[in-house]
């Protein structure tokens, strides 16, 4: 391309975890575009393409300012040839035909719908998809045997898709630490996630929980779930013992990024403010039609009174906090490069529990963020602009 005059030209680094990217950026209608790209190859399990859809998009939201014209996007990196034709179209048409005939497509419809299921991942909606189901209520008549996930995705269905606000994840926030304080005093709890890069709604709340003497965490998770089941405080909890220990397999790269702390994926049953009491039809209960099975549904999918909310809790030894911090802040994708930075650039090996350096072979230990970056030779980027 001939260098016109009046390109912006903007140098954007290759790694997600060398750039700032606020949550707030000038290119939505671009990386709008470009996710639903990254969300379809997601559905045909294609991982590769929808890495590198979502790396184009990364790319654009670090941009300071709008994209104009194609020769604003000169020299950045992870811009494939079907990410630049999907921006050029929408540069010169205001939309891009390909991505407006898959917002169209009834599978690409139905796998979002059947994905949003908590407990539904790709091959399953695909299976489900191909058996002629569409959506969550499909899923419901259908009769099919569901794991214990799976219907209390389609049971709380509504609420777990409806943004968790940061109002309500303070609120839960305050449960949880009264949970914790009630079953080990000292111990901490911190906010991570999307509310720690400053969102302003997630799809969940997540919390890491330590204590500052080494060793007194173990054991904590079952008896805080304890706490908050005997309260009614949970609708629905899967927790998991750490095997971080036990592991045999390289404790600085566990298989799927998945981490092995004592943690719980959880329901809670979140009351709501200045709810108004529950209507009681006998008043007047000649003009009320029959209160059927199906009356009563539609009155307890509603949830009047409460709010279901997804929260993820994770306990971790003081010694490994940071780690679990800054793996546990995301997002997704700038952890992915962390991880590759780490290993392509520094012969490293990043988890959430350690950081390994095979050239000294040792693991070099870290109590802060800003420590880890400087083991990694970046620079500090603090969680606000991790929006990658
Ligand atoms: P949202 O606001 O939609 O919840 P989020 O960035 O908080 O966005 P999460 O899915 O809650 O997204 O994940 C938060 C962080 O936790 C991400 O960085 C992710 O990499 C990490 N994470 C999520 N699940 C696991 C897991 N099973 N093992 C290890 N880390 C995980
Ligand atoms: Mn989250
Ligand atoms: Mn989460």
């Amino acid at each position: 391309m001939e260098p016109s005059s009046g390109a912006t030209v903007t140098t954007v680094k290759g790694y997600a975890c060398q750039r700032r990217t606020p949550l707030q950026h000038h290119n939505t209608l671009l990386t709008d575009a470009l996710l639903v790209l990254a969300e379809n190859a997601e559905f045909c399990e294609n991982e590769g393409r929808s890495v590198a859809f979502r790396r184009a998009g990364s790319v654009l939201k670090a941009l300071p300012q709008a994209v104009r014209k194609m020769e604003d996007l000169q020299g950045l990196p992870c811009l494939g040839g079907h990410s630049q034709r999907v921006i050029k179209e929408i540069l010169e048409d205001g939309k891009s035909r390909e991505v407006e005939m898959m917002l169209q497509s009834k599978q690409y419809q139905a796998m979002k719908a059947l994905t949003s299921i908590f407990g539904v991942g790709v091959k399953t909606a695909e299976r489900w998809f191909r058996e002629g189901l569409q959506r969550h209520t499909d899923v419901v008549n259908s009769g099919y045997k569901l794991n214990h996930t799976q219907q209390a995705g389609v049971q709380y269905y509504d609420d777990l898709n409806t943004p968790v606000t940061k109002a309500e994840a303070d609120a839960i926030g305050q449960i949880v630490e009264e949970a914790v304080q009630a079953v080990l005093p000292g111990a901490e709890i911190t906010l991570t996630g999307g509310f720690r890069r400053d969102k302003l709604t997630g799809h969940d709340v997540d919390f890491l929980i330590t204590h500052p003497e080494e060793g007194k965490e173990e054991g904590l998770m079952p008896k805080v779930v304890s706490w908050l089941e005997a309260r009614g405080l949970l609708l629905y909890q899967k927790t998991n013992t750490n095997s971080y220990l036990e592991s045999t397999d390289g404790p600085a790269r566990p298989s799927h990024n998945m981490d092995r702390f004592e943690r719980c994926f959880s329901i809670f049953r979140l009351e709501r403010p200045h709810a108004r009491p529950e209507q009681h039809p006998q008043a007047t209960c000649e003009e009320q039609p029959q209160d059927d099975d199906s009356a009563r549904e539609r009155r307890a999918s509603q949830s009047p009174g409460w709010k279901a909310v997804r929260v993820d809790l994770v306990v971790t030894p003081v010694s490994q906090f940071a780690f679990a911090l800054l793996g546990w802040t995301g997002s997704q994708l700038f952890e992915r490069d962390l991880r590759r930075w780490a290993g392509q650039e520094k012969h490293m090996s990043l988890s959430s529990h350690a950081l390994y350096d095979s050239k000294q072979n040792r693991y070099l230990r870290a109590s802060s963020e800003e420590e880890i970056f400087a083991h990694l030779g970046l620079e500090f980027i603090p969680p606000a602009e991790r929006n990658a």
